[in-house]
């Protein structure tokens, strides 16, 4: 049945990039609709409520964060285009994080020359390779939507002779933000490089909710229609152009233009073009586009929420600890049976961000988190945990509890030392994804939280009024995802 007042434009997904491409788009005074397969908005970066207790799904850190008044960065860009206002966020820069890779422990925070003087003291004869790798990213311009990819590890191995050097830079930039193996796409490493160690971390006092909700709100008072709970289940298209939107309810939609942020390969699964014969096929592989293939890097995280404060009862004062204890860095699948590769990770404790000094709701006595928490990600076989958890369900529980358990002693041994009765009598819930949790919740194949190595940075697609935003475009984590929302709208809807 289509719908008699259909909107003109529609976008799948209310996770980052959706939201802010709705909010551009009603400001503007289009009729826009977002269709949202789940209940809560916030997608790969949403929240939940578990014993009455918020959970984040996923932030560790807002990254690209600058002080009050500084012009012309990702995150004044943001805010001023959403026309949010920096009080609204409230937002708190991180104490300090650190890379551990095996016995080369650096500092760093959100001022980079602490990370210079690290680089310095760990690997002297590389300082001035280090600072010309830095001079050539600063004035790199990888927001061009026309930029190359290419390979970062051979740009950076043209500056950087020392290969534990250059792993020492890979290990964070790729957990934030890679879909490539072993490997980034240079303009993509060159954001990485700006947002992380140039900008640096930040979060709200209450987490990812505030930032969801602030953008709901926006996006709610410029006029634009939320389906939530509703999934776009096909994409019906004829002569390069899609002409209606199905939605789960067999409702029909027949906007002017669409903008997917379900990812590339799960967009082009969605559509169904119409052939000369007048049949009905799945032809988003034919032409000079072919189909993109799955991302495979998939992610697990363990949560354990605390009857302490890490700082004060365990001197736990790192916010992010990227930790690498092989003697290189392997970011790359894993092949089952192996579930989880605890070679490297990351350690986050959202508690420490200075909540005190933060602005807005923070000065009126919001101090971050009411217990305490430790996270630790690691990469994780998609395949290996799907086969549990189709065929053994209380395999896959025993399964989760181990790994958590593990994860959590590989993490403890980068922290000052707790005795393991203080620490287990402290802890108040645990909690844990996979990779097919990620699946599930957000429809990302293989779990993979990046997405398709193969971007598509201008956000065409075979069809000519279909476009991606987010993840798959090529701009990652929420801060990229935002951006992507806000240029991909500007570009194809607003010129
Ligand atoms: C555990 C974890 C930790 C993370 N930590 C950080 C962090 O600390 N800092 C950071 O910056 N980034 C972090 N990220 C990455 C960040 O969350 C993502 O890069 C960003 O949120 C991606 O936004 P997006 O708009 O591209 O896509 P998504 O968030 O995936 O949004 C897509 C939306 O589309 C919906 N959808 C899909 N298919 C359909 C359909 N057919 N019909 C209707 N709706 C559909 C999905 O349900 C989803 O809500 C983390 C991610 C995870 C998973």
């Amino acid at each position: 049945m289509m719908e008699a007042n259909s909107p003109e434009i529609v976008i799948i997904g209310a996770g980052m990039s959706g939201l802010a491409a709705g909010i551009r788009l009603a400001m503007f005074g289009q009729r826009v609709c977002i269709v949202e397969k789940h209940t809560v908005a916030g997608g790969l970066n949403s929240f939940y409520t578990r014993k009455k207790r918020p959970f984040d799904v996923g932030l560790h850190a807002l990254t690209n964060y600058v002080p009050a008044g500084a012009r012309g960065t990702p995150l004044a860009k943001i805010l001023r285009q959403l026309r949010i206002d920096r009080e609204e966020l409230a937002l708190a820069p991180q104490l300090g994080s650190a890379i551990h890779f095996r016995e080369n422990r650096l500092a760093f925070s959100n001022d980079f020359s602490l990370l210079e003087n690290e680089i310095a003291r760990e690997f002297p004869r590389d300082i001035d390779a280090f600072k010309k790798l830095d001079a050539f990213l600063r004035t790199f311009n990888e927001t061009a939507l026309d930029a190359a990819a290419g390979s970062a590890r051979e740009c950076v191995a043209a500056f950087i002779k020392n290969p534990r050097l250059a792993d020492v830079l890979f290990l964070p930039l790729s957990y934030y933000g890679s879909a490539r193996p072993n490997d980034m796409d240079l303009p993509q490493f060159a954001i990485m490089w700006k947002s992380i160690f140039h900008e640096g971390f930040s979060r709200p006092p209450d987490g990812v909710r505030r930032i969801i909700k602030l953008l709901l709100k926006k996006y709610r008072a410029a006029g634009g229609e939320l389906r939530m709970g509703r999934a776009v289940t096909q994409l019906r298209a004829r002569a390069g152009t899609v002409r209606e939107v199905v939605l789960d309810n067999g409702e029909t939609l027949a906007p002017r233009l669409i903008f997917s942020s379900a990812g590339l390969p799960e967009t082009e699964r969605l559509v169904r073009e119409e052939n000369a014969a007048g049949n009905e096929e799945n032809v988003t592989g034919s032409g000079e586009k072919k189909r993109a293939a799955p991302g495979e890097l998939a992610f697990c995280e363990t949560i354990t929420v605390l009857d302490a404060d890490p700082r004060r009862d365990f001197r736990w004062d790192t916010t992010i600890i990227f930790f690498c204890d092989s003697d290189t860095l392997h970011y790359a699948p894993i092949p089952p049976p192996t579930l989880v590769d605890q070679r490297s990770g990351v350690i986050c404790i959202p508690n420490n961000y200075d909540y005190a000094t933060a602005g807005g709701a923070a000065a009126a006595g919001d101090d971050g988190p009411a217990d305490g928490w430790l996270r630790v990600t690691a990469l994780a076989s998609y395949a290996g945990w799907r086969a549990l958890a189709g065929n053994d369900p209380a395999g896959y529980a025993a399964q989760k509890r181990a790994w958590h358990t593990a994860l959590n002693t590989t993490a403890r041994a980068h922290l000052p030392p707790v005795a393991d009765a203080a620490f287990n009598a402290a802890v108040l819930d645990t909690d844990m994804f996979t990779p097919p949790t990620v699946e599930r919740f957000t429809g990302r194949l293989n779990g993979a939280i990046y997405g398709t190595p193969e971007k598509r940075r201008d956000g065409t697609t075979a069809l000519a009024n279909l476009f991606i935003t987010g993840t798959d475009q090529g701009f990652l984590g929420i801060t990229g995802a935002l951006l992507s929302g806000i240029s991909m709208a500007n570009l194809h809807a607003l010129r």
